[in-house]
């Protein structure tokens, strides 16, 4: 995806790299707590990584639990501040409203999401609640980076619940990757 401008850290190897951290987590949030496979991963300004989550509404109890509030919470405390300027959210997959606002209100620069979220996303697709003027703070977004393998991903986590077998990959063995 060509972006003139100039961002926050992060090259599309980075981005990338980052990605898959994100679907690591997501993968514990199935195979461990049999939630909804979506992760996330916050990168301080210098590249540190400030904060990990995944989904845990179903372990928790708790309806606001999902991936990227969790990173957010363990950003905050990793710097001791409410506020996370210069941050970078990835998640694998476009975040909701609640999502969204967290992201405003936690001050994140730039916001890395791999696949879009027809149902209800909140970064475009369904709401376009960053890119709206009414905000004091601008987040930039950039959204489809990984996009298909955390399309499929999600797609074979659901396909598995209804018993059907799994979308091809790249074409590769299973088990594989
Ligand atoms: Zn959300």
């Amino acid at each position: 995806m060509h972006d003139a401008h100039e961002q926050p850290a992060g090259s599309a190897q980075d981005d990338e790299r980052w990605m898959q951290q994100a679907f690591a987590l997501a993968e514990r949030a199935e195979r461990e707590f049999d939630e909804i496979p979506v992760g996330a991963v916050l990168v301080a300004a210098d590249g540190r990584l400030i904060g990990e989550g995944f989904n845990r509404n179903i372990a928790t109890h708790d309806p606001t639990a999902h991936a990227e509030i969790v990173a957010l919470r363990a950003g905050g405390q990793a710097l001791g501040n409410h506020r996370l300027p210069g941050a970078t959210l990835y998640v694998t997959l476009e975040p909701c409203a609640m999502c969204a606002m967290a992201i405003v209100h936690a001050r994140v620069a730039r916001l890395v999401y791999g696949a879009a979220d027809p149902k209800t996303g909140a970064c475009g697709s369904v709401f376009d609640l960053l890119a709206d003027p009414r905000h004091n703070h601008r987040v930039a977004v950039n959204g489809g980076v990984l996009g298909e393998e955390a399309g499929r991903r999600l797609s074979n986590y659901f396909r598995a619940k209804r018993g059907k077998p799994p979308l091809d990959g790249q074409g590769g063995p299973p088990g594989a990757s």
